[in-house]
Order: C-alpha cells, then sequence, then structure tokens
C-alpha cells in the first residue's frame, strides 16, 4: 500500500510544492509547527533512517545538500532545523522518511 508520502508524490494528493527532482520532492507542513515548516522526502520509499541501507548512501547524501538548498531558496537566512523523527518514540507518524525543514522564528532546545 502506498504511503501518505508516495500519494503526494505521484500528485494523488495535493501539496504546496516548492521543490522537485528525479531523487526527492519538498512540499509545506500541512500542520506548520514554525511559520517556514517543508517536508523533503526521497521518492524511493524509505520507511524511516533506521531502515536506510549502504546502497542509499548517495541519496540521503542528496537529500541533505537539497534540503540546505530548499532552505535557501526559502530564504531561511538567520538559520532553521533539519528535523528526522524515527519511530514511535522520534514522534515519526508516516512511514516514509522525510526531513523537516523548521524556520522563521527561534527554535527551543532541546525539543519536547
Ligand atoms: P512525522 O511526525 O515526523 O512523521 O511528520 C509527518 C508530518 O507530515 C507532520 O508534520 C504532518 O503535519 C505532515 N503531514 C501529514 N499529512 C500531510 C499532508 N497531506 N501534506 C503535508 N504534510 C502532511
Amino acid at each position: 500500500m502506498k504511503t501518505l508520502f508516495e500519494k503526494i508524490i505521484t500528485r494523488e494528493i495535493p501539496a504546496a510544492i516548492v521543490y522537485e527532482d528525479d531523487l526527492v520532492l519538498a512540499f509545506r507542513d500541512i500542520h506548520p509547527a514554525a511559520p517556514t515548516h517543508v517536508l523533503i522526502v526521497p521518492k524511493k520509499p524509505i520507511p524511516r533512517i533506521a531502515e536506510a541501507m549502504a546502497d542509499d548512501q548517495k541519496l540521503l547524501g542528496h537529500l541533505l545538500l537539497k534540503a540546505a538548498e530548499v532552505a535557501k531558496k526559502l530564504d531561511l537566512k538567520n538559520g532553521y532545523r533539519l528535523v528526522i523523527n524515527n519511530g514511535a518514540d522520534g514522534g515519526e507518524t508516516v512511514p516514509h522518511l522525510h526531513v523537516h525543514i523548521l524556520g522563521g522564528r527561534h527554535l527551543v532546545w532541546p525539543p519536547g
């Protein structure tokens, strides 16, 4: 069965897309936790970072480099945070690897 994010990738579910290439898609989070909150996902359906394989090394590097490029494009000049939630205790709710890009306000540390 397709995950929610696979359905966004295939355009079965609409999303506010901010970046796309052959390997990744970035779109605005539907429940923003900051003035700017974008998710960037690999098109390959890796459920979570714990299940990424050695073969995914290049894709994961691309995902992070593109996250930084999207943050720059979104003008997050004052900084931003990248977050990957993994598993139940990590707060993961969608089993398709995604990096949160959060910015536009001062983010506290540690997160709750
Ligand atoms: P996580 O809790 O790390 O698994 O993050 C999943 C994120 O997906 C949450 O921040 C949700 O607000 C977001 N989300 C859920 N449904 C949608 C959707 N249809 N479009 C965009 N973002 C979504």
